[in-house]
């Protein structure tokens, strides 16, 4: 995918990564959209503090670079407590969960990314933690090994996923609060550039802002990644300002098109119609024709693809919408064949 394009490209030079840092809005009232979200997280919150209770174990889903990680800080900050970050495939064995959980203070986040990568003997460990607040841990090795039991503080689980679908029923059943995330209006990923921008300490027009949000996949971590990159173009061909004829000219020498589309997400419409005849096709044979892995498709092009009206999902497989063949510059063939 066009590395600029990529939601989940956070490959950063150790300077981005600071960048990335101040970027992150910190508390709820920094965090732009998910109102709905927002709104219940904040009551169940307040009603946890109140109550000086450890919040419910919460699952963030939907796709990747919208905020889950962002969300799992700001719950760890606005319940005063501190937040142990971690994910699925880096607990490779319950031992390595042990050691996690047993270090929490009282009420405290641990936060898995990824959580359906988790191991299904890690995954099963958890249950007793998130349910009673107890592991068994084993001690000593050889013929005086054995397990004992003990009590953790109570704590919250905030569990990650872009794949909410692989999660197993009983991990789904022990998330008291469950939050899908979904794609940012332009509207919204325009004040998201505003405000990186003004923390960046670089002007950029109400024009530009709009330019560079609408063609950010309604992704903040897309928006973010854009502005930087023509943040260096205003540097070094204009005068540090970002106007909307800078914002242009530097999005089209990143080969980022005006949806926001990427080659792989025109590869795809072009494929489904050229190929079948606009679908419906299988993922598995669509994967195939594009040279891309079915895995990929369905996390990271194919929502995108559906948010924005260009692919439909049907019983029988993918297919193209009229709009899908609009923005190729396509006509529909009604007899079969083109
Ligand atoms: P992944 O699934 O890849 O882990 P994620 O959903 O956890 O992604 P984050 O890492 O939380 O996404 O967000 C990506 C970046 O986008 C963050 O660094 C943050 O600066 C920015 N961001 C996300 N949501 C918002 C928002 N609502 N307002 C402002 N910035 C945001």
């Amino acid at each position: 995918m066009n590395e600029h394009l990529d939601p989940t490209n956070t490959n950063y030079s150790s300077d981005e990564v600071d960048v990335e840092k101040k970027l992150r809005p910190l508390s709820f009232n920094d965090f732009t959209g998910q109102d709905q979200v927002l709104e219940n997280l904040q009551i169940f919150v307040k009603a946890a503090n109140l109550r000086d209770e450890a919040l419910d174990h919460t699952l963030f889903h939907g796709p990747p670079g919208l905020g889950k990680t962002t969300l799992a800080h700001i719950l760890a900050s606005e319940l005063d407590v501190g937040i142990k970050v971690t994910s699925g495939p880096v607990l490779d064995k319950p031992g390595d969960l042990a050691g996690l959980l047993t270090n929490l203070d009282e009420r405290d986040v641990l936060f898995i990314d990824e959580i359906h990568r988790l191991s299904p003997i890690v995954e099963e460990y958890l249950y007793s933690a998130m349910e009673d607040y107890k592991i068994d841990i084993m001690i000593e090795t050889g013929p005086n090994a054995r397990t004992v039991q003990i009590n953790l503080n109570p704590f919250t689980l905030v569990g990650a996923t872009t794949r909410s679908g692989l999660l197993t029923a009983p991990m789904r059943a022990r998330f008291g609060i469950s939050s899908r995330l979904e794609y940012y209006n332009t509207d919204l990923l325009t004040n998201i550039v505003q405000r990186s921008a003004s923390i960046l300490k670089v002007p950029i027009s109400m024009e530009a802002a709009i330019e560079i949000a609408g063609r950010s996949r309604g992704t903040p971590r897309i928006a973010n990644a854009l502005l930087r990159r023509v943040r260096d173009f205003a540097q070094i061909k204009g005068d540090g300002n970002i106007d909307v004829k800078i914002a242009k000219f530097a999005l089209k020498a990143l080969n980022v098109d005006a949806h926001g589309l990427d080659e792989m997400d025109n590869k795809i419409l072009t494929t489904i119609i050229d190929k079948f005849k606009g679908g419906p096709v299988g993922i598995t044979t669509l994967a195939t024709a594009v040279s891309e892995s079915a895995e990929t498709i369905e996390e990271v092009y194919e929502p995108f693809l559906i948010q924005q009206g260009f692919i439909v999902r049907t019983p029988r497989g993918r297919e193209v919408t009229a709009l899908a063949y609009k923005h190729l510059g396509k006509i529909k063939d009604t007899q079969g064949g083109l």
